[in-house]
């Protein structure tokens, strides 16, 4: 073991953020938290994190579940498609492995919406396998030891390397996730407080400025409200496709031209902005839908809650 890795492992067992998915080494939750961990950070994480598996406390009662209640108990998280990638992955489980989530590396790497790093953490975390985790924290720190922009190659390449020297497989891909997550930010680096700054090519220098690569496309969309005393509010579920699919909606139309009264709310994605202009509308409504009550217990996207919150 080399001394940057025991400096580290030293200064994780009792740095360590407590976090729950560190308490365990069942698959199913582990998945869940890396699906959860991916795109929202872990303070939105934390309490969504208990509530899932108060709703789905098995794989096959996931499997089994309806589409609408995963998207729903997804609702707040934001990119939706893991929600749905995770419900197919459970039923995966279930035709191609009994309903017992797969141990071998490769099997983990077939199921639906597991890409290699994901599936490195779940097999280090629970079947101890020396298999890296790459996400964003995890290269930025390898970045910043070499000093260099490196290829996706060479870091999992170093990766395997660092993995294999630290002889501690599951606690060291937390370790390499955590120093990103607290030390080595993408904005900010406290190196300071950081654990190997002796090691480090990087060492009090500014993080490199990225350029943004983002493209954020403007789109407009009219909202259409129907609302009726006695039947309640006319929903629609989105394609299974695009923005929001699946997820319950009232009609929208989206416009060529950008209106010039000012948008009722704007629903920001990494790559698109959504500004929401709200139609009131009357007469039955046209198009596939149906009259609800109230959208209690439907999956509706954060956007059209927060435009209700502020206009309806
Ligand atoms: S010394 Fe600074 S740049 Fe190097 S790993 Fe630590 S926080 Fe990152």
């Amino acid at each position: 073991m080399s001394n940057t890795t025991s400096l580290l492992l030293d200064w994780y067992h009792t740095n360590a953020r407590d976090l729950p998915w560190r308490h365990t080494t069942d698959p199913y939750r582990i998945w869940i938290s890396e699906i959860m961990l991916q795109q929202t950070q872990v303070k939105t994480v934390l309490p969504r994190y208990a509530e899932w598996f108060d709703v789905f406390p098995s794989i096959p009662m996931l499997a089994d579940a309806h589409l609408d209640d995963v998207l729903k108990q997804w609702e707040g998280l934001g990119y939706y498609r893991r929600a749905r990638f995770i419900h197919e992955a459970a039923q995966q489980i279930m035709s191609n492995f009994n309903g017992i989530f797969p141990t071998d590396f490769n099997d983990i790497l077939s199921l639906k919406g597991i890409g290699q790093s994901t599936a490195g953490a779940i097999s280090s975390f629970c079947f101890q396998t020396f298999t890296p985790v790459l996400d964003g924290n995890v290269k930025r720190v390898l970045s910043s030891w070499e000093h260099k922009t490196l290829s996706d190659k060479e870091l999992w390449k170093l990766a395997q390397n660092w993995i294999e020297t630290s002889q501690t497989p599951d606690i060291w891909n937390q370790v390499m996730m955590e120093l990103g997550a607290t030390h080595c930010g993408a904005k900010k680096r406290t190196c300071d407080l950081c654990p190997v700054a002796k090691h480090c090519a990087s060492a009090f220098t500014e993080p490199p400025k990225k350029a943004s690569t983002i493209k954020v496309l403007h789109v407009h969309w009219q909202v259409h409200v129907h609302q009726h005393q006695q039947q309640g509010i006319w929903l629609t579920q989105r394609p299974k496709q695009g923005i929001w699919a699946g997820l319950w909606t009232p009609p929208i139309v989206e416009l060529e031209d950008k209106p010039e009264a000012k948008p009722d709310y704007i629903h920001q994605l990494t790559h698109r902005r959504i500004h929401l202009y709200l139609k009131g509308q009357q007469g039955q409504p046209a198009g596939s839908g149906q009259w609800f009550k109230s959208w209690e217990g439907l999956a509706v996207p954060t956007g059209i809650h927060k435009l209700f919150e502020q206009k309806v």
